[in-house]
């Protein structure tokens, strides 16, 4: 599968030394566990939740009076699979009309998201509708336009420098008087100024509060796996400028520094929705936290 095949760095990185040390070890005892420890550090997967799960598996061990090295390895995945898995993952676009407030740093993948999104939504038979809230970049609202244009649904959006609350504005009275089952909208993410970025998303919040007080709201951070433990960094900087709703993973493919997902679903407890495996237009997908442990501990 295409999760599978992006995966497979991630997966080298993390299953394939978990494997050889496996191979190595016949004996269940503490040089394991510290090894694993290891392993799991250097896999991205952050200090505090790699304590967490090697804590457990050690616990669970003796509780299941695990005496095979396989078992080991089997329950160290049903760990990971638990620590992935909760019940929010789904994006919540019901009842319909909908706003996606989408938000995350410049070159992340925040464009690309959104428009794969869109073309989603669109096939479901959704209404969709974009706003291009980003006015800071010359560059982003046109960009935005080419991606409406292939997922073939409609785009409002206004000069360079213009105001993000304004095109909010107007793209939540475009959507209700065309009766748009989705809008998605996109947002400057400039972090150097996290004044501003707070000011600037708080305002936007307010609009959509008071203007579109009937639609489901869902607020979505894009995050780069590639960046990996920066990539936690950034959320904790938008938890507290946005209330967040899920992430969005992007460039899982490729990257062997996928481990990140654990440490963001064990730390920072915001639900990963959706993971970008590839730069086209089909290459997003739900996330699914039995397929992601199965296709890293493939
Ligand atoms: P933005 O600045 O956050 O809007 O980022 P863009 O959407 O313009 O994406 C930045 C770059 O990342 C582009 O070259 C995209 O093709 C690429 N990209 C986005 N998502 C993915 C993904 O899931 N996988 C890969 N490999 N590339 C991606």
């Amino acid at each position: 599968s295409k999760l599978k095949e992006g995966l497979s760095k991630t997966t080298q990185n993390l299953t394939g030394k978990l494997d050889d040390l496996f191979k190595g070890h016949i004996t269940i005892d503490e040089e394991l566990y510290e090894e694993i420890e290891e392993i799991l550090i250097t896999g991205d997967i952050g200090f505090e939740t790699t304590m967490k799960i090697v804590d457990t598996l050690r616990t669970n061990v003796k509780k299941k009076s695990i005496k095979e090295i396989d078992g080991v390895r089997e329950e160290l995945k049903l760990i990971v699979e638990e620590i992935l898995s909760s019940d929010d993952a789904k994006l919540k676009i019901e009842p319909s009309p909908a706003i996606l407030v989408v938000v995350g740093v410049n070159g992340v993948g925040k464009t690309t998201s959104i428009g794969k999104i869109a073309s989603r939504l669109n096939q479901e038979g959704k209404k969709v509708m974009l706003a291009a809230g980003d006015t800071f970049r010359a560059a982003a609202a046109d960009q935005l336009e080419i991606w409406a244009q292939r997922a073939g649904v409609d785009i409002v959006k206004h000069g360079e420098g213009a105001d993000p609350s304004a095109v909010i504005f107007d793209s939540i009275h475009s959507a209700k008087s065309k009766n748009i089952d989705v809008l998605i909208c996109d947002t400057a993410g400039r972090l150097h100024n996290k004044k501003n970025l707070m000011q600037e998303l708080s305002k936007i919040f307010r609009i959509i509060e008071r203007e579109y007080p009937e639609a489901t709201r869902e607020v979505l951070l894009v995050i780069d796996a590639t960046t990996g433990q920066n990539a936690m960094n950034q959320v904790k900087i938008f938890k507290e400028a946005a209330p967040l709703d899920g992430i969005i993973l992007t460039k899982l493919d490729g990257t062997a520094k996928g481990g990140v997902v654990l440490a963001i679903k064990s730390e920072l407890k915001i639900p990963i929705k959706l993971i970008g495996v590839g730069e086209k237009i089909e290459d997003l997908q739900d996330f699914d936290a039995k397929s992601f442990s199965e296709a890293l501990f493939a």
